[in-house]
């Protein structure tokens, strides 16, 4: 794979700090499955392949990259693709659903009680099918993640931070090449419990961390999908420069090296790479995310 394209994020509060602050664009590396979701699925189709399975069948909630993703990659490889949808049907579908519908997803609606029975591990499986758990997040996520750092492409840089879901992504950073630290910014209320979670994963994966890492539990903003009005000024003045952020997790991770900064808690001179970890966002299958003019791009 080729490098993920740099930005170089300016403003008073990092000129101030005497730091710099690259934007990894992972949501610029596909048009369909940009973002963390393609490392976290790529060896989990792998995994699929070398079972023999020929269809990947996952959950998630209505509005989940993580079901965008599986109905992507699923399309591409020729994969079958089922998506366990929490809450009813509502028409039209939204733009996640409809595009995993496009994309051949079978969309099978459950209940709350349901849900939690599925994400308990108790999903009923056919032999032909390979289940991946919510969020994509298992051993096969942290494999594909730890790969992340070898395709930044930047010689100096101590911090690369990540906003955090399940916190796979950030315990493949932890496991990746050595010698950052990483910053995971929970966007989950009361995350605490991704401390445990995260060392759990590396685990699973059979590996130990190569970097020291943890996590910010103060920018979630309400939890989870919720927002604040301090933190939709920081998404609209983003945009006027550079591109339209992710509210639930991009956003929130920003924020937060934003305000990190501004408290100088990063030593001067440091360099901080950011993993837009979201897909691209606007029109379908259309890159209006473009790095906003070439002076940004590295
Ligand atoms: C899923 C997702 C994350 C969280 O990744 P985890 O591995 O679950 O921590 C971060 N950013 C975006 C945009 C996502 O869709």
């Amino acid at each position: 794979m080729p490098p993920i394209p740099l930005t170089l994020w300016e403003n008073e509060v990092f000129e101030k700090a005497q730091i710099k602050v690259y934007l990894a664009r992972l949501d610029l590396i596909h048009p369909d499955f940009g973002g963390n979701k393609f490392f976290k699925l790529k060896y989990n189709l792998e995994e699929a392949r070398r079972q023999g399975k020929d269809t990947l069948v996952t959950f998630g909630g209505a509005y989940s990259n993580h079901i965008w993703a599986t109905s992507a990659v699923g399309h591409t490889a020729g994969l079958k693709t089922i998506g366990y949808i929490r809450g009813e049907e509502t028409l039209p579908l939204n733009e996640v659903l409809a595009q995993a519908k496009a994309w051949g997803m079978e969309l099978r609606y459950v209940d709350r009680t349901a849900y939690r029975t599925l994400k308990a591990g108790e999903l009923p499986c056919l032999p032909h099918e390979y289940t991946i758990p919510e969020g994509g997040s298992n051993k096969w996520a942290v494999k594909g993640c730890s790969e992340i750092l070898d395709l930044i492409d930047l010689p100096d840089y101590q911090y690369v931070c990540v906003p955090c879901g399940t916190g796979a992504t950030l315990a493949g950073l932890a496991v990746g090449k050595a010698g950052k630290h990483c910053l995971g910014v929970s966007v989950l209320k009361g995350g605490s419990f991704l401390n445990e979670d995260v060392q759990q994963l590396i685990q699973q994966a059979g590996k130990t961390a190569t970097n020291t890492w943890e996590i910010l539990l103060d920018y979630h903003a309400g939890g989870y999908a919720k927002t604040s009005p301090t933190l939709q000024a920081f998404c609209q003045h983003f945009a006027t420069t550079y591109f339209k952020l992710d509210e639930v997790y991009t956003a929130k991770m920003l924020w937060a090296i934003e305000d990190l900064a501004r408290k100088e808690r990063f030593p001067a001179k440091s360099t901080i790479v950011a993993l837009i970890t979201q897909r691209q966002l606007g029109e379908l299958g259309r890159p209006d995310a473009q790095p906003n003019g070439q002076k940004h791009e590295k």
